[in-house]
């Protein structure tokens, strides 16, 4: 049995069942490729599902997180250290918060984000308000709670019953989410960009209604910037393109460039409801995570980075834009902001993702007909026109082969 039969087999036979993953084996990467154990490479259009940033073998990162595991790895939130302190003064000094928790995903991330508004109401507001407003085709994370506030069936049903008091607003509809606002509502939480629901932005005039309604009605705003935050759309957060300052943001993905890390940015208001005791976790802004998302957000931040960001992405979806002239069968268009595209497609997008493979590019797949494309944020012109090349070899495929069938 060759060495990569041999992993598939091992990892059926030792690891729970919840992923179906390709048979390649990676082993390693290089700026924005990806090489599995047979030497074979990729252009990474996913890069850990837009988590890293900076590509692969980024020389400082390795540095920091090597530095700091010599020095010291792990002793505990209950001491003071020196790393995680840094990097809140550095996310409060570039953002609308005044605190930060730290923690170490995506879901914790919008958990404590859920615990802070509950708290917020209970302190700020009469009656009991300890329900939220979300969006249709939203995705929050597969936790209990963020689970609650995420619209997809499939992954709620199996599950049920999830955190109670989660009401589903139309995304882009700000006066459904006023509707839907009740006497038990204590936030609302949107994604600036939807990433997971299939690469949607929410557009500027639906945030600033929201904030408005938000304010009206004295429920706290929630940004789940997950996927979305930190340079990913051109700008260091997506609330700065429509100008609206949340309540409460989370952050994780690209933060400690690959190491698991998420935040809750909060501004003054909300953090006021919190006592010591109130919430904490073992791991939470540990040193080596700190260290790295340190060195990360140093480079992020920089504006000559986020313009790079921005003039990409406009190239990515201007290259993209051409393939629904070109294939007009096949595709509807492209839409996104910054390095977080789609191309919605007339078909089933899964069983194009191999294809893709088969020509060394790595695609994922953002809800059943549209490819998203999330490549690092060091992808450079030439690397995304030989992406769209191979977009349009994969989709001349499916005109082959729909002109075979008829
Ligand atoms: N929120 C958003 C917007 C996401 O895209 C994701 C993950 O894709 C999450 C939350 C959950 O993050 P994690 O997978 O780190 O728990």
């Amino acid at each position: 049995m060759d060495k990569i039969q041999q992993v598939i087999r091992d990892e059926e036979k030792y690891i729970l069942g919840t992923y179906a993953r390709p048979p390649i084996v990676l082993d390693h990467g290089k700026g924005c490729y990806l090489y599995d154990t047979e030497g074979k490479r990729y252009l990474d259009m996913v890069s850990g599902i837009a988590v890293n940033a900076l590509g692969y073998g980024d020389k400082g990162l390795a540095r920091a997180i090597a530095r700091q595991s010599e020095k010291l790895i792990h002793c505990s939130n209950l001491y003071y250290t020196t790393q995680h302190v840094e990097l809140a003064r550095q996310l409060v000094t570039n953002s609308f918060a005044d605190k930060v928790f730290f923690c170490n995903s995506g879901a914790e991330a919008v958990e404590g984000a859920m615990k802070i508004a509950r708290r917020w109401a209970q302190k700020n507001t009469s009656g009991e308000r300890s329900g939220f407003v979300a969006f249709t085709g939203s995705f929050h994370g597969r936790t209990f709670g963020a689970l609650a506030l995420t619209d997809r069936k499939k992954y709620r049903m199996p599950f049920e019953p999830l955190v109670p008091g989660a009401r589903f607003a139309r995304f882009g509809d700000a006066g459904d989410a006023e509707k839907k606002i009740g006497a038990d509502t204590c936030a609302v939480i949107v994604e600036p960009v939807q990433g997971e629901g299939g690469v949607h932005p929410a557009g500027n005039e639906f945030l600033h209604d929201l904030a408005d309604i938000c304010r009206r009605r004295n429920v706290l705003l929630i940004f789940d910037e997950v996927q979305c935050g930190l340079g990913r759309t051109g700008k260091l957060f997506a609330y700065e393109h429509s100008g609206v300052k949340p309540d409460i943001l989370t952050l994780a993905k690209p933060l400690a460039g690959g190491l698991p890390m998420g935040a809750v940015l909060i501004n003054e208001k909300a953090a006021s409801a919190i006592e010591k005791g109130d919430h904490a976790t073992t791991f939470g802004g540990g040193l080596v995570v700190s260290a790295a998302a340190i060195e990360v957000f140093k480079k992020l931040k920089k504006t000559s980075f986020l313009e790079a960001v921005q003039a990409r992405g406009k190239h990515l979806l201007n290259r993209l834009d051409s393939l629904a002239e070109k294939f007009p069968s096949l595709v509807v268009g492209a839409r996104g902001l910054g390095l977080l595209t789609g191309v919605e497609l007339k078909i089933d997008a899964g069983p194009l993702v191999e294809n893709f493979r088969n020509r060394g590019v790595l695609v994922c797949i953002a809800g059943p007909n549209v490819i998203r494309a999330v490549p690092p944020l060091v992808i450079s012109n030439e690397q995304i026109d030989s992406f769209v090349d191979v977009f349009a070899e994969v989709l001349r495929d499916v005109e082959n082969a729909n002109g075979e069938k008829a």
